[in-house]
C-alpha cells in the first residue's frame, strides 16, 4: 500500500463501533449468564470493548445450533460448488472490509496495523479462498474389487467443529481452521482467545452476510477454563481443533479422554532454531531473515526463529550485524507509519518475558542488545528487541518458548554439532538453515526434526503446504493444503455386493 493512501488510523480508531456479542445460531447474542468482560488495547493499557462472558450454558446452545445445522443438511448438503461460492463471498467481503479489520486486528493485539494490513488480513483471505477453490475439485475413490462388487471410499465431515484459538494471529488462525471446516460441510463454533475476541466477531457478520446458514458458523468468545473446557467435554462435538500453548493442549486430549474420544488436533508452541552455517558468505540477507523470524509479530509467533545457530568461525561477524540491523526494527505506536513492532499482549505476558530476561542473565547469558521495557508513559506493554550472546542450548532461555522479542545465540563447531543442539529440544514445529552448499541443504533439512524446515529464508511456505508440529509441537494433523481437510472429514467406506 502506497503512503499516499494510508488511512488515518488513528482517528478511524476513536470512531470504531465495536460489537462484543456472541454470534450463535445466526445472531448476535449476549452471554445467557449476562456477564461481560474487557478486551484491552495493549498499546495503552485502556479498555477497547466489553464482550459477551460466554460459558457451558452458552456452549450447549452454540453446540445445540450446531448439531441441528449439520443434521438437516443446510450446509454440507448444498453442492460443494454452492460452499465454494459462499466461502469465495466471504473472502471478498473481509477484502472490502479489510482496513476496518486490520484496525480491530491491531487495537486488539497490539501488532503494527500495517502489518495486519500487508500480512495477517491477506493470508486469511488467501486461506479462505484457496480452501474454496479446492473443494469442488476433490474426487473420492473406488477401490479394486471383483466384478460382483462396488466398493467406494467416500470422504465426509466430521460433524460439529470447536476451534480454540489463541491471540497472536487471532484472523489468520481462525480462517486456518474455518476455511477447511466449511468447505468440507461441517458446522463450526470458534472460541477465541479471551484477549483478542473482537475481529473473529466481525467476521462473524460477514459470514453472515456471505450466505453462510444459521447456526453452521458461531463465534463463542469467553475463557478458556469455562467455555474453552467446555468445548473440550462436550459429548456432541466431533473434533475439536486447538493452537496454543503445550500445557493447555495437553488439557484437550485429557478433556477428550474423559468425554466422548472427539477427535483433536493440536498446533502447539515452538522454540525454532535458526542455523548460520559457516560457509555464508554475504550474511546481510541473512540477518534480515533472522529479525523478520524473531521481531516480527513481536516475537510472539509460534515458529519465531528463538535460537540462533550460529558457526564459531562466522560469529561474531553475524551478531555484529544483527545487532545493528534490530537497531533499526522500531517499536511503538502500532498505528504509526513505520511501527515494526508493537506492544506485547498485556501485562502479565510482558512480565512473563522480562523474567525470561532476567532468567538468560543469572544462567550466564550476556546481553548485546536490548533487555527492557520501554514506552511506560504510553501505558502499553512494549519490549525493546533483545539479544543474547554465550547461551548454552541447556538455559531455560533456550529450552522454553519466550513468545517475545528475545534471540537467544548459540555458538557451534560443526553440522553435527548444529544438528544435534537444533533436535535438543522438546519441540519441533519449524526450523531454518542458512548455506551456500547443497549438499549441506539437503542433509541437515532431513536431519532437523520438524514440521516445516526453511532454507535460506524465514518461511512456513504458502497454502499449498502443510504446517504443523512434530513432538510437543504438535498432534493429530496438519494445517493448510489438501491435509487440512484430513483433519474436518472422515472416510467412510461403501461396499456394495451386486446381484
Ligand atoms: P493458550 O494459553 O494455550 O490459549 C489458547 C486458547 O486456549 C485460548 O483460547 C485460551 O482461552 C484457551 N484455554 C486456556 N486455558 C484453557 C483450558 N484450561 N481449557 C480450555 N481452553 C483453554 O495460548 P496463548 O497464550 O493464547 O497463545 C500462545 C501459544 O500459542 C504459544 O505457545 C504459541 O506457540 C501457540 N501457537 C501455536 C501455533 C501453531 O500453529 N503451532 C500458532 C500460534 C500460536 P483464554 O483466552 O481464555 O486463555
Ligand atoms: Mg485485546
Amino acid at each position: 500500500m502506497s503512503n499516499v493512501t494510508r488511512p488515518d488510523f488513528a482517528t478511524r480508531a476513536t470512531n470504531l463501533s465495536i460489537e462484543g456479542r456472541a454470534f450463535i445460531n445466526g445472531d448476535f447474542v449476549g452471554a445467557l449468564s449476562e456477564r461481560t468482560f474487557h478486551t484491552i488495547n495493549p498499546a495503552t493499557g485502556k479498555v477497547l470493548a466489553e464482550v459477551a462472558e460466554c460459558d457451558v450454558a452458552d456452549v450447549n446452545r452454540a453446540v445445540e445450533a450446531a448439531r441441528r445445522a449439520f443434521e438437516d443438511g443446510r450446509w454440507r448438503n448444498l453442492s460443494p460448488k454452492d460452499r465454494k461460492w459462499a466461502l469465495l463471498r466471504l473472502a471478498d467481503l473481509v477484502e472490502s472490509n479489510i482496513e476496518e479489520l486490520a484496525l480491530l486486528e491491531s487495537l486488539d493485539t497490539g501488532k503494527p496495523v500495517d502489518d495486519a494490513l500487508a500480512v495477517d488480513l491477506p493470508d486469511c483471505i488467501e486461506t479462505l479462498r484457496w480452501h474454496a477453490e479446492a473443494i469442488d475439485k476433490l474426487y473420492d475413490q473406488v477401490s479394486p474389487t471383483a466384478g460382483d462388487v462396488v466398493s467406494l471410499i467416500v470422504r465426509e465431515p466430521i460433524g460439529v467443529v470447536a476451534a480454540v484459538i489463541p491471540w497472536n494471529f487471532p484472523l489468520v488462525i481462525l480462517a486456518l481452521k474455518v476455511a477447511p471446516a466449511l468447505a468440507a460441510g461441517n458446522s463450526i463454533i470458534v472460541k477465541p482467545a479471551e484477549q483478542t475476541p473482537l475481529t473473529a466477531i466481525r467476521f462473524a457478520a460477514l459470514a453472515a452476510e456471505a450466505g453462510i446458514p444459521a447456526g453452521v458458523f458461531n463465534v463463542l468468545p469467553g475463557y478458556g477454563e469455562t467455555a474453552g473446557q467446555a468445548l473440550g467435554r462436550h459429548m456432541d462435538v466431533d473434533c475439536l481443533t486447538f493452537t496454543g500453548s503445550t500445557e493447555v493442549g495437553r488439557y484437550f486430549l485429557k478433556y477428550a479422554a474423559e468425554s466422548n474420544i472427539k477427535r483433536i488436533t493440536l498446533e502447539l508452541g515452538g522454540k525454532s532454531p535458526v542455523i548460520v552455517m559457516e560457509d555464508v558468505t554475504d550474511l546481510q540477507p541473512v540477518v534480515e531473515q533472522i529479525a523478520k523470524g524473531i521481531l516480527f509479530s513481536q516475537g510472539e509467533n509460534c515458529s519465531a526463529g528463538s535460537r540462533l545457530l550460529v558457526h564459531e568461525g562466522v560469529k561474531d561477524r553475524l551478531l555484529a550485524a544483527v545487532v545493528e540491523h534490530f537497531k533499526t526494527w522500531r517499536v511503538g505506536n502500532p498505528l504509526v507509519a513505520g511501527t515494526k513492532l508493537g506492544a506485547v499482549i498485556e501485562e502479565r505476558h510482558m512480565e512473563r518475558i522480562l523474567g525470561y530476561i532476567e532468567a538468560g542473565v543469572s544462567e550466564g547469558g550476556r546481553i548485546v542488545l536490548g533487555g527492557k521495557r520501554i514506552l511506560q508513559e504510553t501505558g502499553g506493554f512494549f519490549i525493546e528487541p533483545t539479544v543474547f550472546d554465550s547461551v548454552d542450548n541447556k538455559m531455560k532461555i533456550a529450552r522454553e518458548e519466550i513468545f517475545g522479542p528475545v534471540l537467544s545465540t548459540i555458538t557451534f563447531r560443526d553440522t553435527d554439532d548444529a544438528v544435534r543442539i537444533a533436535n535438543d529440544s522438546d519441540y519441533g514445529l519449524a526450523a531454518s538453515l542458512y548455506t551456500n552448499d547443497l549438499h549441506t541443504a539437503h542433509k541437515v533439512s532431513r536431519a532437523i526434526r520438524a514440521g516445516t524446515v526453511s532454507v535460506n529464508c524465514f518461511s512456513e511456505g504458502d497454502q499449498s503446504v502443510p504446517f504443523g508440529g512434530f513432538k510437543q509441537s504438535g498432534f493429530g494433523g496438519r494445517e493448510k493444503s489438501f491435509a487440512a481437510h484430513d483433519q474436518y472429514s472422515q472416510l467412510k467406506t461403501i461396499w456394495i455386493q451386486l446381484r
